[in-house]
């Protein structure tokens, strides 16, 4: 009996003529989660099932309230379940599966071209590691982008050439659209009628078969990829996607593999198709961050949901739900992923992330919104993006937080021309509130930072500040955090 999860859907991974997959619906209680996000997983589940019924695979689908109820159901006790090891909650599953009487046997998962003994074999003997060298272990064991044991080019990262904000008037080919057929919508009623729900059920356009997730690979590769690279961490007010992939969500699920993404861009870049620096980044993104992601939670996922190395313990302000604010850039980006359940990575990151970080809100409630508003959330990838990278929680994931003021989303977006507060201001009632935020978070965490040399530079700007500006920054920053956390900001 082969065990199929819900996010490994996967190229046939077994010979077996029998399978079973549980749909669960406490899974999807857990959060009011973006009603798109609950509909693709059942809608890709569907179709995963009715094409391996098709293949002569006998499948037995159960709808259970648990994983526990399910197995209960449908496992006799006694047989082997195979099942791809999960990139988490692994001891939980077998837990689940052995309480019924079978056993459970782990098998690889294509989902992830790292497997944990290569990660451990590799980490073995460090004194600590870094994304940057794992990053480079795997282009030289896998020979991506490497031509005679160098990285193609001269250079292992072409990232000068990725900060871009794009010309005046620019426009990006549009991606294809996947229009529900019947099984996706009877998921999306389904999901309208059982669940409390966050965002937008209207306008579902995901892939959901490897048929749709192959398209979308081409399409991205033969029309966008080229220019994946110049205008990566641009942010648009009227162009959600620019030139990102929107790859995630099938990858995530199993539908794409990461080393056939990689190939074909790799691919792309050999015919002349695209330039090096648009592919080195793409790639670096697939066999870098999200492999390196996996590891770094699978080694350390307990301490990421309890770690709060700042202490941050604001709550969350409604902004994340409402979208309800005068600063254009948290409101565009939050209506986004209202209505989609995506937003490329600068936006989560710079906006999204930054905002909740200089704020000071407390990390795990980031870390549960991220989780169920995004369709390619899940917990392996969710957590360490918003508790390590987005939120600086712990230090497994970066050595600095990406704090920032108004300047930033200033430089890389169109956000702030529109926006009722200035961007050269700091304090006033006109003033942008991420400059206030941001001065104060570095003065509320010199302990933490003050002696991180990474931060060196922004300690010796805020250093500069005489006492009253300092005063000055402190009140806005208060005032700034009161009207957000009373929704008026
Ligand atoms: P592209 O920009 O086209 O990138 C290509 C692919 O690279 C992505 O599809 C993704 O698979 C991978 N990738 C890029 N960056 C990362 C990264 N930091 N970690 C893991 N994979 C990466 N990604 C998720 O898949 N699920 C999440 O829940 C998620 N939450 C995030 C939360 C925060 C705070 C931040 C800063 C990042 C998060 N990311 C998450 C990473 C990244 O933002 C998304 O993978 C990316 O935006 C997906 O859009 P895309 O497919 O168009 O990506
Ligand atoms: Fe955002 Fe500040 Fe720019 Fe307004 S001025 S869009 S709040 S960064």
């Amino acid at each position: 009996m082969f065990l199929v999860l819900g996010d490994q859907l996967t190229r046939r991974p077994f010979e077996s003529e029998n399978a079973l997959m549980v749909e669960t619906s406490e899974f999807a209680r857990r959060y009011e989660y973006h009603p798109k996000k609950l509909t693709l997983i059942f809608s890709a589940m569907r179709h995963y099932r009715d094409e391996l019924r098709e293949e002569g695979v006998d499948v037995r689908y159960v709808h259970a309230d648990t994983f526990e109820e399910g197995f209960d159901a449908a496992l006799d006790g006694g047989e082997t379940v195979r099942v791809q090891r999960p990139a988490a909650h692994a001891d939980a599953l077998r837990e689940a599966v052995e309480e019924t009487g079978a056993t459970v046997e782990f098998v690889g998962n294509p989902k992830f071209l790292v497997s944990p003994e290569e990660f451990e074999g590799w980490a073995e003997g460090r004194d600590g590691f870094r994304h940057e060298t794992f990053y480079r272990h795997v282009r030289r064991e896998t020979g991506y982008l490497m031509e005679d044991g160098e990285p193609e080019g001269g250079d292992w990262n072409y990232d000068d050439e990725n900060r871009d904000f794009p010309p005046e008037g620019y426009e990006t080919p549009e991606p294809p659209s996947f229009p529900p057929d019947e099984t996706t919508r009877a998921a999306v009623e389904e999901v309208r009628d059982e669940y409390e729900t966050w965002g937008e059920s209207d306008g579902f356009d995901l892939p959901v078969t490897l048929e749709d997730a192959l398209e979308a690979l081409d399409d991205f590769t033969n029309n966008r990829l080229d220019e994946f690279g110049p205008y990566q961490d641009a942010m648009l007010r009227d162009n959600a996607k620019v030139n990102h992939s929107l790859l995630s969500s099938s990858l995530n699920l199993g539908l794409l593999h990461p080393d056939e993404v990689v190939e074909r861009a790799v691919e792309a870049y050999r015919s002349g198709d695209a330039r090096l620096n648009s592919v080195e980044g793409f790639v670096r993104q697939v066999i870098g961050w999200r492999e390196y992601m996996r590891h770094v939670y699978r080694r350390r996922c307990d301490e990421m949901h309890e770690t709060n190395a700042l202490g941050a313990t604001r709550d969350l302000p409604p902004v994340y739900y409402d979208a309800e604010t005068d600063m254009e850039c948290l409101r565009t980006v939050v209506e986004r992923v209202r209505r989609t359940g995506y937003s490329h990575h600068i936006e989560r990151l710079m906006v999204l992330a930054n905002f909740a970080l200089v704020y000071g809100a407390d990390p795990h409630q980031l870390d549960d919104w991220f989780r169920l508003a995004y369709t390619d959330a899940y917990t392996w990838v969710t957590t360490p993006n918003v508790v390590g990278m987005g939120s600086y929680a712990t230090d497994a994931v970066s050595t600095k937080p990406y704090a920032s003021s108004g300047s930033y989303i200033d430089r890389m977006s169109d956000f702030c021309d529109g926006c009722a507060y200035d961007v050269d201001e700091t304090t006033g009632e006109d003033a942008c509130p991420f400059n206030s935020l941001y001065w104060d978070f570095l003065d509320e965490n010199r302990d933490e930072l003050g002696d991180n040399h990474r931060m060196s530079l922004m300690y010796s700007h805020l250093e500069r500040k005489d006492e009253e500006e300092m005063e000055e920054i402190r009140e806005r920053a208060e005032e700034v955090r009161r009207k957000a956390r009373e929704g008026m900001l």
